[in-house]
């Protein structure tokens, strides 16, 4: 396993064999890399033969989500973004997903999401910088708030209250979109910028707040299902393994300006719990609550550009997604009530 310098910051935890790195591999490193997206990022570049460093600070993160990585190539670190990052390897891609990203989150912790999108953000650029790096901004569709314009397209600017509750969020990301495009255009730095529109998949945390993991929770578990407003508001929801897809294919790319990634089939909050009800085959009654503020009324990407310029289209229609989903968070109760076997 190879030593990290004693900075004081990073904390190295092999969880693979911690034996010897393969020279030749290309090497990635991934902020963010034991959250929801973050992690699966992690699983296809193993796949695809990269060594991987992980690193998260476990704030929404989780250990549970990489601990089935038993790769040599592996590894976790450790460590806060909002902090200088330093690593003796090579690298060949930056990953930086490293964000809270669920509104409940980011409204409880609504400082460390600012710094996180500016200080993790110049952090992770100044190391893809002195690295030579290839590097990729999780961006978000957050930027363009509770949009004027529908689908949104790449060039809309965006309808973002600052200092509603979710500024926090939309405008550290706007920042870090910014801060991206200058270490590009005043510093060379081979960056990119993909605009992540609502993505699920397993190991979303159960209570995290968003409405896909929160309606299948409570549609399995017979609770009431929690529809915000009237449940008009509109929402498009990608699969997961199609926004992975979308992310490798944009950072390998020479395309520098943001690049929407998501499904463009939409839905109403409506629409989803009926299909959340139909393949959970459950009982559980509608309740309606206050609809957030600023809580965006449409949602849909235009994916003109991501197809034209990456050949990528979504493979993962909803009804599979889910279902997808729904055995996943079946074997998850299953292996905790059998002790994992
Ligand atoms: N939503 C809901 N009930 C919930 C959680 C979310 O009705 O328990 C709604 C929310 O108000 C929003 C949509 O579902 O209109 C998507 O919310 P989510 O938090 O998943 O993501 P967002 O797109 O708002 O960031």
């Amino acid at each position: 396993m190879p030593t990290l310098p004693n900075t004081g910051v990073a904390e190295v935890i092999a969880l693979g064999a911690g034996t010897a790195r393969i020279g030749s591999m290309p090497t990635s490193i991934v902020t963010g890399g034991a959250g929801f997206l973050g992690s699966h990022l992690c699983d296809r570049l193993i796949t695809a033969g990269h060594s991987v460093f992980c690193v998260d600070n476990l704030e929404t993160g989780s250990l549970e989500n990489i601990a089935h990585i038993k790769d040599r190539s592996f590894e976790f670190v450790q460590h806060d973004m909002i902090e200088h990052l330093e690593l003796p390897d090579a690298v060949d891609f930056v990953f930086h997903f490293a964000s809270p990203a669920s509104p409940i989150d980011y409204l409880r912790i609504p400082l460390q999401t600012l710094k996180v999108g500016s200080y993790g953000t110049h952090n992770a650029l100044g190391f893809a910088k002195a690295k030579r790096a290839a590097f990729l901004l999780a961006s978000t569709s957050e930027v363009y708030g509770d949009p004027q314009v529908h689908p949104q397209p790449e060039d809309y600017w965006g309808h973002v209250n600052p200092i509603g509750p979710r500024g926090v969020y939309d405008e550290a990301k706007r920042y870090a979109e910014a801060m991206t495009m200058a270490y590009h255009r005043q510093q060379g730095v081979n960056t990119h910028i993909v605009r992540i529109f609502n993505t699920y998949g397993a190991r979303m945390r159960p209570h995290d707040g968003r409405a896909i993991p929160t309606f299948l929770r409570q549609a399995m578990d017979g609770d009431p299902i929690t529809v915000f407003g009237d449940g008009s508001q509109t929402r498009s929801f990608c699969y997961v393994s199609d926004q992975v897809d979308g992310c490798i294919r944009l950072i390998e790319s020479e395309y520098h300006l943001p690049v929407n990634i998501g499904n463009p089939n939409e839905f109403t909050i409506a629409e989803l719990v009926e299909h959340v009800i139909r393949l959970t085959g459950s009982r559980s009654e509608v309740i309606h609550e206050a609809l957030p503020q600023d809580d965006p009324l449409v949602r849909r990407p235009d994916i003109g550009l991501a197809r034209r310029l990456l050949g990528w289209e979504p493979t993962v229609e909803l009804e599979e997604g889910l279902t997808r989903t729904i055995e996943s968070l079946s074997r998850t109760a299953t292996a905790t009530v059998t002790g994992g076997q």
